[in-house]
């Protein structure tokens, strides 16, 4: 299958990118990384095709488009041809609502929810060619139970669970399945910085006694993706070790 992953260069990006490498997907990956990354040079070596592109930019994604569908030309001889898109790129600028700046707010809002819908408005007139294909959207634990300090980041979660219900019954008849995950607190660079006494509190919540880690989420996608899962269609699935 061909397969975009947004905000794929690391994290749980880049373990889904991994995951559908595995089974022999061909993966394209956009990001704000530099092509000179090394992240992303060894995803280029490894055949994934790469395109610097910020999400929340229309003219930046429509761009990236271009480039993942001349790509295929050139490879493939294809028309242009995509059976899954996962919106994973996403950002926080934490504070607390009386301190938190405009721009804080309006850049998360524009990564995490406007560059989903900017996604998918691209992807979608390919995708109903396929005989079915995917969306999966990644929100977050914090868009459904919030988060003192992230409001602008729960505000963004949140508005993709309804983004994600609604091109559900959108898409339903064309065979795209669109689904959300909302992973808890999972090992990566976005939680790298989270306080120690936040994550020994977040801890005590979690019953499985552990963070989660990038491939619990990766497993999730490949198993929504991977045929089994096709009477599943506008649902959000959390990933959390039954955090509560
Ligand atoms: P991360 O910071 O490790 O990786 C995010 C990736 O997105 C990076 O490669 C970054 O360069 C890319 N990115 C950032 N802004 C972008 C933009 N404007 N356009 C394109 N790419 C951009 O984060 P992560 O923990 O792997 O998070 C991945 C997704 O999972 C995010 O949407 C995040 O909100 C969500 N999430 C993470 C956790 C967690 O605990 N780590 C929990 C719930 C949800």
């Amino acid at each position: 299958m061909h397969a975009l992953v947004t905000g794929g260069v690391q994290g749980i990006g880049r373990a889904i990118v991994e995951n559908f490498r595995e089974r022999g997907d061909q993966v394209y990956v956009f990001d704000i990384a530099p092509r000179d990354n090394e992240r992303v040079q060894v995803l280029t070596q490894a055949g994934v095709f790469y395109a610097q592109a910020d999400v929340s930019s229309k003219e930046q994604v429509t761009q990236g488009f271009v480039q993942l569908f001349d790509f295929q030309k050139t490879q493939y001889g294809a028309k242009p041809t995509l059976d899954i898109l996962v919106n994973n790129a996403g950002i926080t600028r934490d504070g607390l609502i009386l301190r938190m700046e405009e721009g804080a707010w309006d850049q998360v809002m524009d990564v995490n929810a406007k560059g989903a819908f900017l996604c998918a408005q691209q992807a979608l007139p390919v995708m109903v060619r396929q005989q079915v294909s995917y969306i999966i959207n990644i929100s977050s634990v914090v868009g459904l139970l919030g988060h003192a300090g992230q409001a602008n980041y729960a505000a963004s979660k949140a508005a993709l669970i309804g983004f994600t219900k609604s091109l559900a019954q959108e898409y339903a008849k064309r065979n795209v399945l669109v689904n959300a995950i909302a992973p808890g607190l999972i090992a990566t660079a976005m939680t790298d910085n989270v306080g120690d006494s936040v994550k020994s509190e977040v801890l005590g919540r979690i019953p499985v006694g552990r963070f989660g880690e990038p491939k619990d989420i990766a497993n999730i996608v490949g198993f929504l993706t991977s045929g089994q899962a096709n009477y599943i269609t506008g649902q959000v699935l959390g990933i959390n070790g039954g955090l509560c």
